[in-house]
Formats: structure tokens, sequence, C-alpha cells
């Protein structure tokens, strides 16, 4: 359900655009400004339902009406995104695409009184796209309502500005960002660690919560990097191996992986196109043999057609790690 709830701090803002809901005063134009990732397309969705509600309460949407319905499913004829469309380089949102709006806005609404449009990355307009769109502000068709996204206000043209009422969006505080973590299930000490560092960024937060993918590579190297240097004991192996009997199968496979292919690079980074180029550094002052890499990969493969039959995870582990082990000795 599309509600208030669901966003993240910005109480005062929130309070502001419910009040010009409620009281029809919404301006035909808004500029949603921010950094990425603290709510401003999520506000502005809320903003876009509870506009098109056919029973709007102090503001918010009813989430009950055909209209929410419609919302929440992604599919109101009445509201119409524009994003900015990614090339491996650019961004941008081509003078076509503010063309096709223009049509779309010329129509009559169909299921609403009136119709939203929200334009993610208004940035990313070149100048033709920006004076096509600014025509159509201008000129606006009556029923249309306009919100623009930015994280960058100030690149946006003085014509559009001047056109739309601004509203900011502030960065979040560590406490906001540590406590939507645990809502979403993160350890309290994981929140209060990512918190700290994503910079007042919601978004930012869940991208690096989720590169736990990178600590796992980490890990892969570490123990490959012991190995190597004949440091891993068996201690080192049951203790791991403790570790692994609580994790997934799939994040042990993941793991497996990333042995894999850190294996791979030391051997042939010189001469193909490395998995990991960022650790190439550590991965050079790693001296395996070839020979020997070889082996122990075709060891990690047998290990990974095992984890196909119903083994025991924690016994798998260690015994894989032992027998790397014990190949380098
Ligand atoms: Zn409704």
């Amino acid at each position: 359900m599309i509600t208030w709830k669901n966003l993240i701090g910005h109480a005062a803002t929130i309070d502001y655009l419910k009040k010009t809901i409620a009281e029809k005063t919404f301006p035909h134009a808004v500029i949603f400004s921010g950094i990425e990732g603290i709510g401003k397309r999520l506000a502005a969705e809320i903003c876009a339902a509870a506009l098109l509600c056919e029973n709007t309460i102090d503001g918010s949407p009813c989430g009950e009406c055909e209209n929410c319905h419609l919302i929440a499913a992604g599919s109101h004829p009445d509201f119409y995104v524009v994003e900015a469309e990614a090339t491996k380089t650019t961004r941008s949102i081509k003078i076509a695409q503010i063309r096709e709006l223009q049509t779309e806005v010329s129509r009559r609404p169909l299921n609403s009184e009136r119709r939203v449009v929200i334009l993610d990355g208004a940035e990313f307009m070149n100048n033709a796209a920006a004076n096509c769109l600014l025509k159509t502000i201008e000129e606006p068709p009556s029923q249309t309502i306009f919100i623009l996204l930015t994280a960058n206000y100030s690149s946006l043209l003085m014509t559009i500005r001047s056109r739309c009422m601004a509203v900011k969006f502030d960065k979040l505080t560590i406490e906001q960002i540590r406590d939507g973590l645990i809502d979403r299930g993160v350890e309290m000490s994981e929140a209060e660690r990512i918190s700290i560092i994503a910079d007042g960024s919601f978004g930012k937060a869940l991208k690096l919560q989720d590169s736990d993918g990178a600590k796992l590579r980490e890990m892969a190297l570490d123990m490959l990097e012991k190995i190597s240097r004949a440091e891993l004991s068996n201690e080192d192996i049951f203790k791991q191996g403790e570790e692994i009997s609580a994790w997934p199968k799939d994040k042990f496979t993941d793991f497996l992986t990333d042995i894999q292919k850190l294996l791979r690079d030391i051997c042939f980074a010189e001469v193909s196109k490395p998995y990991n180029p960022d650790l190439l550094p550590r991965l050079t002052k790693i001296k395996i043999p070839e020979r020997k890499i070889f082996a122990m990969i075709k060891i990690g493969a047998e290990f990974h057609k095992r984890l196909n039959s119903n083994a025991n995870l924690r016994l798998l582990a260690e015994a894989y790690l032992l027998k790397l082990k014990n190949f380098l000795r």
C-alpha cells in the first residue's frame, strides 16, 4: 500500500505536502530537490496517489479506491513517469520523451479528475528537452500536475525553476537511516556502521548493505592469502566452518565461486580480463605455482558439485578448506 508511513524522515515536508493536498492547493508544477536516495521519488509517488485518490484522507491516499489500487499496481492511466535513460557513460532525458509526454498530457485524464506526471532526473534533460518541457509547463493542460525530481537543482534552467514551486528534501540523519535499516531487518551493529558512512542517503545505505557480497569476497581473498602464506591453522578452519554452518547454502556457493574467480585471476589476469580488477595489487602478491592453482580450481569444482547433494555444509566447508590448505603444504 502506498502510504506516507513508508517514507523515512522529512516530517515537516510531509506535513506541508499533505496540507496542500488536503486544501487542494498542491502546485501544478513542483520540483523536489535533494541528494540521491533520500525518498524524493517515493514522496512524489505518494503525492500522486493522494492527488488521484477519490477519498483522500487528510492529504493521504485512502489505499482502497480503484485509483489507489491502480497506482499500487503501477497501471494507473493518469499517472505518467518520465525517467532518464542510461547508457554506459551518461544518463539523459531526450526531447523525444518530452514530446511523448506532451502528446499524453494533451488528452483528457481517463480515470481521475487530473493527471500526475513525475519527471525523475530533471537535471538529465538537455536544453532542447528542457525548453520543450517548459512550453508544456507554461501552458499547462489544466488537469495536469508536474512533479520534477532532481539531485542538482541549480543545474536546471532558470526558466523552469521560476515556474515551479521548490520543495527541498534534506539529508537524513544517521539515526533515521539506522532505524530504517533496523526496520528492514539489518542487525543493529551493521545498521550503525552503514548509517555513518551513508552520507544522509537511505538509498546509499541500502546499496552499502547489499554489498554483503563485497564482504564475502574479502573473506575469500583473506583465506587464500593465508593459505598461500601457510598461515591458516586447522583451528582457523574449524572456526570458519562453524560460521559457515549458519549460512544459507547459496552464500557458501557464492563464497566458493569467489575463491574460484580469485584463483583464476591469480593465474590469468595478465592474459585475460580479470574478474576482480580492483584486487589485482593484492592478487599479484599471492605466490602459488600455476599447476597448483589449476589443481585448486579443480578441487573447487568438485566441491561445487558436492553442494548439490544433501551434504552437511559445515563438514563440506571444512573439508574443502583443509584440502586447499594441505594441497599447498
Ligand atoms: Zn484512494
